[in-house]
Order: C-alpha cells, then structure tokens, then sequence
C-alpha cells in the first residue's frame, strides 16, 4: 500500500553499505521508522531527501506498519544548520527531544510545527540561540500536556508580583505569601518580566511565539529555568544538551 506523508527527518542511521534508516516525524502518524534502501549509493535519486533535516512529502510503501521510502519532495532542507557547530549542536538537542517523546506520544501536528519554526529561525541566525532553546523546551512541555499552570499563584491567584516562585515539579506558580517557608528545591523565583517570558512562551499563539525578544541578562536565567522544567518533568538528562552546553558555557549567542 502506499502512503503519502509529510514529515522531517530527525535522525538517519546507516544500515549496510548502501542502505538507512530515516526516522521521520510526520503530521499524520507521528514519528515513523523509514527503510530507506539504495540512498547511500552515488547519484541515488532519493540520497538528497534521506538526510536529517529535509522536509519533504514522502510517498512510501507500506506493509505491517513498516515504511520503505518511494519517493519524495521537498518542502523545505535545512542543511545550512549542519554548517555551524552551536546550531547543529541545538538542532541535535531539539530532536533528541523529540525522538524521546515522540515514542510516548500520540501524533502532534503542532510539534511538527514547532520544531520546523525552531529549525528555520536556527537557519536564519536572527535570534539569540538561547532564547531559540528557551522557546523550544518550554512550549514543547506545553504542546504534549505537561504545561504549567501559570494563571497566577496556585493558592490565593495573585496573577503577578515583584517576585513569584515557580515550582518546576508540581508545575505552578506560588506568591511569596502563600509560598512561606517551603523548600525553596525544584524552586525557581521569576520576576515579573521572567513570568511574563515564561507565559509568552507556554500560551501564546504559535504565529506570535518567536516574536519574543527578551534581553541578554534574562536570557541565561531563561534558559536555566526552561531547562530544568524539562529535565524535572520528563526526569531525563539529555547529553546533547550537554555537549551544547559545552560549546556555548555562559555565553549568549
Ligand atoms: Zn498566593
């Protein structure tokens, strides 16, 4: 049977000398495991939609729920991502993501649409790399169900102060009041522009979403805060997080 589907490629992996593997985040299915035979071979037809980062409407074959790649066209390659170590180390970090979640989770076209944003604002080099990361962590938490409720102070629903706490586990936000003398662990404090930030990127509109600019001193703090709301809600440390980490260390890009 044969199925037309778009979808980006997260990941490829060689199988023999001629042969991949494609895993290929689609609208309709979700993430799909695509055999893709002959594409390592010079002049294959299908070599230049069988890389990761190539957007493309993929006509396959299928049988028992397992994919050979057909044909495809592009929509859209974002290969120029491979040309800079620090984007390419953050395009490596945003898919090892979704290859994570993907497993767990139905078909999500917004996902898709996320990360598609997240891979052309990489390409155009017009935002801090931070503020690309902050974005991607946050409103993917928000895309698959684990938004936190950011209404205002879980208890009393005070929408804003000077200072709030923002509570990474349990997802919700306290007043410092109502927070009293908990423990200040899985704690973050936001000011009022780190709430506002945190809000923008969890509720706004997706066609509004990268129209934050949020200045360099907040941008480190941002990032600190996305990051551990992903690691404490999925309770899993990515290492391409850490090599990324590893070429930026503290600095903003
Ligand atoms: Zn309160």
């Amino acid at each position: 049977m044969l199925t037309t589907l778009k979808g980006l490629v997260l990941r490829e992996r060689s199988v023999g000398e001629n042969d991949k593997f494609l895993d290929i985040l689609t609208d309709c299915e979700g993430l799909i495991e695509v055999s893709a035979k002959g594409v390592k071979k010079q002049n294959a037809k299908n070599a230049s939609v069988s890389q990761a980062y190539c957007y493309a409407e993929y006509c396959l074959s299928e049988s028992k729920g397992r994919y050979i790649l057909n044909s495809a066209e592009p929509i859209r390659v974002f290969y120029d991502i491979g040309t800079d170590i620090e984007r390419f180390a953050l395009a490596s970090y945003f898919s090892e993501l979704l290859l994570y979640i993907a497993t767990q989770e139905k078909p999500n076209n917004e996902v898709l649409r996320l990360m598609l944003n997240s891979l052309h604002f990489l390409c155009l080099k017009n935002r801090e790399l931070l503020l690309l990361k902050s974005i991607f962590e946050l409103r993917l938490m928000s895309e698959i169900g684990l938004i936190p409720n950011l209404i205002g102070c879980c208890e009393c629903m005070k929408y804003s102060a000077p200072q709030m706490l923002f509570d990474l586990k349990g997802g919700r936000l306290y007043c410092e009041d109502c927070f009293g003398s908990r423990d200040l662990h899985g704690v973050e404090l936001l000011d009022e522009k780190l709430l506002h930030f945190i809000r923008h990127i969890a509720l706004t509109d997706m066609s509004r979403l990268f129209s934050l600019s949020a200045k360099k001193e907040y941008l480190l703090n941002l990032s600190n805060i996305t990051e551990r709301y992903v690691e404490i809600q999925l309770g899993k440390h990515f290492s391409t997080l850490d090599f990324f980490k590893s070429l930026t260390d503290g600095q903003i890009l």
